[in-house]
This record gives C-alpha cells, sequence and structure tokens, in this order.
C-alpha cells in the first residue's frame, strides 16, 4: 500500500480566487442572498450544493482550509473553529449526553483536563481518567455508557505516545469514537489514517506556526462534521465558535509551509535533545532511542517529518526552572512564554503554568516533576549556537 502523504495530498487541492487569483477570496459576509426564496428553504434543509446561508454555519473562506485539512489529515470534510478548546469541546459535546462516559489519557492539555474534570460534571457526563501509555487501564476503564475515548498523540507535557491503531481497536469494540488531539504533531502523525475517527487541533500552535491568533478545527466523517452544523441538534451550529473568516485566509497560507517547518523544528529538537543527554540533564524527547514512546512512535509516524518540535527537560525543583528560564530569556535562547509551534523557541514550567489545572498528585501521579520545562524549539538557522547559549544557562 502506497505510503500517506499530508503534504503531497495537501498541495494536490487547487483552490482558486476571484479572478484568477492564486489564493482563494476571502468572503467576509454574515449572510448571503438568494435569487429564489425556495432556494434559500432547501439550503436551510442542506439540499443544495455550493450556496451558502449564514457564516455561523458555512463560510466560503472557512471551507477552503476546512477542506486543505481534511486533505492532510486524510478525513471526508473538517470544520474549522475559533480556538483549539472550541474544537475539542464541541467534538466532545456532539457525541456525549448526559449520563455518558468518557475515558480520557490523564496527560491532556490543562484545559482539557480541566473541562473533562470539572466542566462535564454539569452535564452529568462522568470521565475515567487513565495513564496514555497502559492499553489495559483503557479496556478496563470502559464501561457500557462509555461514548468517547480521548487521548493526545504526543501527550502534554511528558510527550507519551498514545498506540492509536490499539486504541482504535479498544474504542470499535465498544462502540465508542477515539478522538485523537494531534496538537503536537501534525504531518508528523496522520491519526485518521491510523483508526482514530475524529482528529481535533489547536490551530493556534504548528499549523499557523505564528502565534498571531488562536484557532481550531474539527476533522472526521462528512456525516460526523453535518452533525456539528445541524440546525437544530449542531454543537458548533447552536453554541457558535465560529472562526472569522479573515483568519480562516491567513492560516490557509501557513498551512502550505507547515511541512517545511515541522522538518526544521524537528531537525532542531533533536539536536538540542542530544547535547542535553549529553550533558546529564534529564531529557524528554521521543526522537531520542531511550524514550519510552521512541519505537511506537516510529511504527506510526510519516518518517520524513521527525519526531516534532517539542522536548521536556526535568531540572528536579521549581525554583532551579525559574532561574534558568529567566536566564535563557535574558541570553536569547527564545522566550518565556506558554503555547507552542512558534518559528521562535518558547518555554514554561508545566506544573504552575499549562498544566496548573492538574492538582499537584496527580501531576506527581503522572510522573511530571515540578522543575519540568517544556520546550517549543523554534526554527533557528544554527542550532549550535543555541546550545551554546543553553548550556551557559544550565
Ligand atoms: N490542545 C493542546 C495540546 C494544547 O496545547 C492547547 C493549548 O495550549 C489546546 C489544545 C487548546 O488550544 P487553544 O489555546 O487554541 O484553545
Amino acid at each position: 500500500m502506497k505510503k500517506f502523504d499530508p503534504a503531497t495530498e495537501l498541495n494536490k487541492l487547487e483552490q482558486f480566487g476571484e479572478f484568477g487569483g492564486v489564493n482563494p477570496s476571502i468572503t467576509d459576509s454574515a449572510t448571503y442572498t438568494f435569487l429564489g426564496a425556495e432556494t434559500m428553504v432547501d439550503t436551510f434543509h442542506g439540499e443544495t450544493e455550493g450556496c451558502f446561508l449564514y457564516s455561523r454555519h458555512w463560510n466560503p473562506t472557512n471551507k477552503y482550509l476546512s477542506d486543505a485539512l481534511a486533505a492532510m489529515e486524510g478525513t471526508e470534510a473538517a470544520w474549522v473553529t475559533a480556538s483549539g478548546m472550541a474544537a475539542i469541546t464541541s467534538a466532545i459535546l456532539q457525541l456525549c449526553n448526559s449520563g455518558d462516559h468518557i475515558v480520557s489519557s490523564v496527560t491532556t492539555y490543562g484545559g482539557t483536563f480541566a473541562f473533562l474534570k470539572y466542566y462535564l460534571q454539569k452535564f452529568n457526563i462522568d470521565v475515567s481518567f487513565v495513564i496514555p501509555t497502559d492499553l489495559d487501564a483503557f479496556k478496563n476503564a470502559i464501561k457500557p455508557n462509555t461514548k468517547v475515548i480521548y487521548t493526545e498523540t504526543v501527550s502534554n507535557p511528558l510527550l507519551q505516545i498514545s498506540d492509536i491503531p490499539a486504541m482504535s481497536k479498544i474504542a470499535k469494540k465498544c462502540g465508542a469514537k477515539l478522538i485523537v488531539d494531534n496538537t503536537f504533531s501534525p504531518m508528523m502523525i496522520s491519526p485518521y489514517k491510523l483508526g482514530a475517527d475524529i482528529v481535533v487541533y489547536s490551530m493556534t500552535k504548528f499549523i499557523n506556526g505564528k502565534n498571531d491568533c488562536v484557532a481550531g478545527a474539527i476533522c472526521g466523517s462528512l456525516e460526523y462534521i453535518n452533525s456539528l452544523i445541524d440546525l437544530n441538534t449542531g454543537t458548533t451550529m447552536l453554541l457558535g465558535p465560529v472562526l472569522d473568516p479573515m483568519r480562516s485566509s491567513s492560516i490557509l497560507k501557513n498551512l502550505y509551509t507547515l511541512h517545511i517547518r515541522m522538518k526544521q523544528h524537528s531537525k532542531n529538537a533533536q539536536y538540542l535533545s542530544e547535547r542535553f543527554t549529553e550533558n546529564g540533564t534529564k531529557v524528554f524527547y521521543p526522537g531520542m532511542k531511550e524514550h519510552p514512546g521512541h519505537e511506537l512512535l516510529s511504527s506510526m509516524m510519516n518518517k520524513e517529518f521527525g519526531y516534532g518540535g517539542m522536548i521536556a527537560i526535568d531540572l528536579e525543583t521549581k525554583e532551579k526552572a525559574y532561574q534558568f528560564m529567566e536566564k535563557a530569556e535574558k541570553a536569547g535562547v527564545g522566550y518565556l512564554a506558554v503555547s507552542l509551534g512558534y518559528f521562535k523557541t518558547l518555554f514554561s514550567n508545566s506544573g504552575s503554568s499549562t498544566s496548573s489545572e492538574v492538582p499537584e498528585d496527580v501531576q506527581k501521579e503522572m510522573g511530571m516533576s515540578p522543575g519540568l520545562v517544556r520546550f517549543s524549539v523554534g526554527l533557528d538557522n544554527d542550532i549550535e549556537n543555541t546550545w551554546e547559549l543553553i548550556k551557559n544557562c544550565l
């Protein structure tokens, strides 16, 4: 079987603007006119093609970006949202009713963890949390009312690797849907091709890569995406987290350089991980042979994009982590900031920032040291020099 290549699939798309523009036009309209009243009614019922009704439902510019993401993921369809959290929460709420149950990996982005652990209590949706690498724990946590299995391909911040084909089997067996957050590993991993039902993204990160906006995406079957925008029961249609078309247009242009950026992020992260290891600093990077998820990731990945741009180092205490980060920022390594996927290196202390929603005892249980510093490695041309700067700060 021919290998799936997300970058080539994306590049096959031909989307033109008015007057033959090489970039699709921006439709900055909230509503759309009809020449026939009947056509409008048919459009309401989803019975017309190429007609748009109202931009909370579909906007042509959002459709261009969604089609590009669907091509990249190998899904039938996609829908773009105003943030990654909008994608995650809408994707879950569309599948779960009051009284349902979710099995989720415990090491997820802090906002996702808070939504699953605290917010869903409002709707009487129960969530069991398990270690992402423990497949038996996933199996054992399944209940008759389990509707969703949720995980991140590469977990935040410990970079544990989820076995997507195995999780897909567990989900299929119990009739649940497998939702995978692939924010850390676009292009590198194609979760839908590995058996996930739904792939969600924070496009704020690598996909856009410019840190100039927040945005998200949901990719899946046409039936599922249409269910999200159903006029009466669709979560995104009714809660309304639609992405602005101006942003869709700029993200679409950035998407076309993602494959090159991912290769450079990976190359730089691999280099730094090797230097950290030589230096005796404890490092988490799935590109290292010693990483427990290395072989699994190697078996699932689209190889040419590398092992990703995220690494974490363990400096043992919060005090040491703070001291290091302040020095590193001053030295010009990058910025002390949350988020990831930027062209400059960003670093933060996970326990007190992006994972601060996770209670300390849970952080300990999942193996997260208080001195963990997560790096989103940038596109530095001279990574050897960056290492010299880092070394002086350690
Ligand atoms: N998923 C992951 C893995 C993240 O790291 C984040 C944010 O940091 C999100 C989702 C949420 O995305 P957004 O901030 O775009 O809502």
